[in-house]
């Protein structure tokens, strides 16, 4: 569980969530800001986000993720994947705020391994992930129990993704498992496999797919998709018994939409283009690319790539576009043809973060979120089992 301060909101309707109008206090999605943001047309915010920081000096440190906005990145001490950045704040004990350019569940990762000292705030409550928003602790331990009544719990390891929430990695610990990020799921999955016959992988059925076939070389028969919107998860007890990898119904909303038409689209286009995406898009978008890798290792291959080779990258629009401008010398492209921005990652903008160090730097403290002490215990040994991941 989760406490963010403050949240006196109501549930309200998907559509008005999406405008970021009000607040669902059950998910990761939409609530208001509690206090008064500067207009976004106000041309002083540059320079009140750069006082406001000055006025703060070593008592803050600003996390920015790989696929925030240019005008967040600019003022971030440091920019990386969830789980780096996370570490990077643990790594700086003397700042008593460290502000997460990201969304909920990063700065509730950021919270369970910082010191009780330093305090998390997410800029904007509503930038939460659709994708951990698929595994509810509720969902989950409903699962649970249909693999127990098919008896196949005590053979089940969970491995959960960092895009999850706190409640979804503390049941990963109380059971045993480990959490992965796109870059070690191999081995995640290799030692869970050592220890028992199958995985319940969580939330991202994407990356468990690609990672169990791709990688590892099971058949698509091995796995099964675990729908917890029908009962039992959709699943035979003879499904369950047979599968090897059962799949939690989840997906991330930005990479889930890249399509094998997008990919031969991009060759038709673009004459010996390199195809490189994220193991988040969906298995055949991976078995048509020439590359996969987690962003870290798209930042690194188009570093190391030859001048005049052309990419076509499949994965979040602000980080392509980046990458696009970072190397001139290469054509970057970004592999769909629509605007593929995460929306709720996007909801951190200017106004919000010079509010946020506004208030700090005045002494108020805003937006806190902060994990309890019990789930953060399970928490943690799930994360520190991913440390210990041979
Ligand atoms: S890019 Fe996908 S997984 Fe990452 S925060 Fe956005 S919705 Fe979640």
């Amino acid at each position: 569980m989760t406490t963010t301060q403050p949240l006196d909101v109501q549930p309200t309707p998907l559509a008005l969530l999406l405008l970021g109008r009000e607040s669902d206090p059950r998910s990761e999605r939409g609530v208001e800001c509690p206090g008064d943001l500067p207009a976004p047309s106000d041309p002083d915010l540059v320079e009140r986000a750069r006082a406001a920081k000055a006025r703060l000096g070593d008592r803050v440190f600003i996390l920015g993720h790989h696929y925030q906005r240019d005008e967040v990145i600019e003022f971030a001490d440091v920019t990386g994947d969830s789980f780096k950045l996370a570490r990077d704040a643990a790594g700086r004990p003397e700042a008593e705020y460290i502000v997460f350019c990201g969304v909920h569940f990063m700065a509730e990762s950021a919270d369970i391994l910082t010191s009780e000292r330093q305090q998390v705030i997410l800029p904007d409550l509503a930038a939460g992930c659709s994708m951990a928003d698929m595994a509810s602790a509720e969902q989950v331990a409903e699962c649970w129990d249909v693999l127990a009544e098919a008896g196949v719990a005590d053979v089940t390891v969970p491995v959960s993704y960092m895009n999850s929430s706190a409640d979804i990695k503390s049941f990963t610990g109380r059971h045993g498992g480990t959490i992965c990020t796109s870059s070690n799921a191999r081995r995640a999955l290799e030692w869970a496999f050592s220890r028992g016959e199958k995985v319940l992988f969580l939330p991202d059925q994407h990356l468990g797919r690609n990672t169990a076939v791709r990688d590892m070389g099971f058949s698509l028969d091995d796995c099964v998709v675990y729908n917890p919107h029908k009962p039992n998860g959709g699943l035979t007890v003879e499904q369950l018994r047979a599968a090897k990898m059962i799949l939690w119904r989840g997906h991330c909303s930005v990479h889930g939409r890249f399509s094998l038409e997008s990919v031969e689209d991009v060759r038709a286009r673009i004459p010996g283009v390199n195809v490189l995406v994220h193991p988040e898009c969906k298995h055949e978008v991976v078995a048509a690319a020439d590359y996969v890798g987690s962003t870290e290792h798209i930042i690194t291959m188009l570093d190391e790539a030859p001048a005049g080779s052309a990419w076509a990258l499949g994965t979040e629009l602000n980080l392509v576009r980046r990458l696009a401008n970072a190397h001139p010398d290469k054509q970057i492209v970004f592999l769909d043809k629509t605007v593929c921005f995460c929306s709720t990652m996007n909801r951190i903008d200017l106004p919000h973060l010079v509010w946020t160090l506004e208030s700090l730097a005045d002494g108020k403290l805003v937006n806190r979120i902060q994990v309890d002490a019990e789930t953060e215990h399970f928490a943690k040994l799930a994360l520190e089992q991913m440390l210990a991941l041979p």
